[in-house]
């Protein structure tokens, strides 16, 4: 039997808190309240618990009377037929509980790597990797050849030396976490010199000057803002020093009279006194950018070749893969760094390390990787792609777009690779401009696309709503028409 919570329990508790001929009305309202049994035998519950299984049908259930419940009490008007009521809402509210957290998002905003909305989409080949290494057990830390324990550090870091040509290499959580890692377990307790023009913030709580702190090291800055010279590191070496680092100022740019010395050089004073170079790099990119035209992005590679002794780099950025931080560099640099405790505490899991494998793998082949890794492909397909793309977004819109919307393509350079990379660098891009009927505003269309399934992110520009063709992948042209039509509908009720 069904325990009826409307009439035993709430239904006194709130009538104690109610007066005079509201209390008659709401004491009458929530004796009309549907007991969860009496829902239970309705078709609709039935329907309910075959889609979304028993637990959550329940809890749905739960949820909508408690909800009716709640709004009578507040002397809301009942509606009349509770029942259906409560079905409809539980209807809603199990829809809820059964959708994933993490929602499809069509990424129309132009930033191909965009931190809140996940940064690098997958390779087809790297989500595989990770489906197959999460459907059985695997040899995470296992040595099948001698049946003994292994290091989980091993499978990516012969990948990371065949593919950078680095000596020795590790994977973290993120890029943060192998930069704190490399402070704490090479310079703790000393000096690490940074120069005032490198003191970078990357977005809320990464500001170099608190992690370097935070790594229990005591920050040495040399130089200016604009201008730093070899001299000014050199003058800055004592007794106390344990490293120089440098960090890539990723997402902004100083512009003018500036002057920060070459990498080598600086990597030249810092063995010539027994010091390691570290090198923030941000992005971390494999494959020459220049080369296809998109822009100077340094490389682990290059930084590596200078002379840098340990370099680290998101793997969800320019490279196009999973959360994580890459280090790479000197293997008994390495090594102290693995065996810090800290390594325990950021180090990654099966499914990350499934997906950076298949990454570098494709990365080996740099051709293989600008068709494969989405990252790389966004930021490097022609323009006339894009503008097919945004041609065909364009035309199913205008299709049938409510009267008064219209849509058209805009080319420019307002793409970004985001992420911190290339930051200057605007990419030339193809866009559709769609400017609503003029009983919507820019901001409810904008609100329905990202309330919708699937949400779309765009960009507002000049009282039209902008979706950049360039960061929209090929398959969710038709799904993007039809959310960006059903938008811009004028007779959908909003509620
Ligand atoms: C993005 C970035 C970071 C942080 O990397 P996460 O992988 O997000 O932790 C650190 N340094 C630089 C220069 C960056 O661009």
């Amino acid at each position: 039997m069904g325990y009826n919570w409307a009439d035993n329990h709430v239904g006194k508790t709130f009538a104690a808190q109610t007066k005079g001929d509201e209390t008659a009305v709401n004491q009458d309202n929530l004796r009309g309240l549907p007991a969860i049994s009496a829902l239970l035998e309705c078709p609709q519950a039935q329907e309910l618990i075959d889609r979304h299984g028993r637990g959550p049908a329940l809890a749905a259930l739960r949820s909508a009377v408690d909800e009716l419940r709640s709004e009578i009490t507040a002397g809301r008007e009942a509606p009349k037929d509770m029942t259906a009521s409560a079905m409809a809402r539980a209807q809603e509210i199990a829809e809820g509980i059964s959708r994933d957290a993490l929602r499809p998002v069509i990424n129309a905003t132009g930033v191909i790597i965009h931190t809140n909305l996940g940064r690098s989409v997958l390779a087809e080949q790297a989500i595989q990797a990770v489906v197959r290494a999460c459907r059985s057990y695997n040899n995470l830390e296992a040595d099948l050849e001698q049946g003994r324990r292994s290091s989980r550090h091993v499978h990516v870091e012969q990948r990371l030396q065949s593919v950078i040509g680095a000596q020795a290499g590790a994977v973290f959580n993120n890029n943060a976490a192998a930069i704190m890692l490399a402070l704490a377990a090479l310079a703790a307790g000393r000096e690490v010199i940074i120069s005032r023009g490198q003191l970078i913030e990357i977005g809320g709580s990464f500001r170099m000057p608190e992690v370097i702190e935070q790594s229990g090291c005591i920050l040495r800055e040399v130089g200016a803002t604009n201008r730093t010279h070899l001299r000014d590191y050199e003058a800055a070496i004592n007794e106390n020093t344990a490293a120089i680092l440098l960090a890539h100022p990723s997402n902004y740019r100083i512009i003018g009279f500036t002057s920060e010395p070459e990498t080598a050089h600086i990597a030249e004073l810092a063995h010539g006194h027994g010091l390691p170079l570290l090198d923030d790099l941000g992005s971390g990119c494999l494959v020459d950018m220049q080369a296809l035209g998109v822009g100077k992005e340094p490389t682990p590679q290059d930084s590596l070749g200078a002379g840098a002794d340990i370099v680290t780099f998101s793997g969800d950025k320019l490279l196009g893969g999973p959360q994580c931080g890459i280090a790479v560099g000197r293997p008994e640099l390495i090594d102290r760094m693995k065996k810090h405790p800290l390594a325990r505490a950021v180090r990654v899991g099966k499914m990350t390390i499934a997906a950076l494998d298949a990454t570098l793998r494709i990365l080996g082949d740099p051709q293989q990787a600008i068709e494969s890794i989405p990252t790389l492909r966004a930021a490097t397909e022609p323009l006339e792609t894009v503008v097919q793309r945004a041609g065909a977004i364009a035309e199913g819109i205008t299709r049938s777009a409510a009267p008064g919307a219209s849509a058209c393509v805009v080319t420019d350079r307002s793409a970004r690779t985001g992420g911190g990379s290339l930051a200057e660098h605007g990419l030339e891009t193809a866009a559709v401009r769609v400017v609503p009927p003029p009983s919507l505003s820019l901001g409810e269309v904008a609100r329905r696309l990202r309330t919708g399934e699937p949400a779309v992110y765009s960009r507002t520009a000049d009282d039209a709503l902008v979706l950049d063709a360039r960061t929209v992948l090929p398959h969710e042209v038709e799904n993007l028409i039809a959310a960006t039509r059903a938008a811009l509908t004028v007779a959908t009720p909003t509620i």
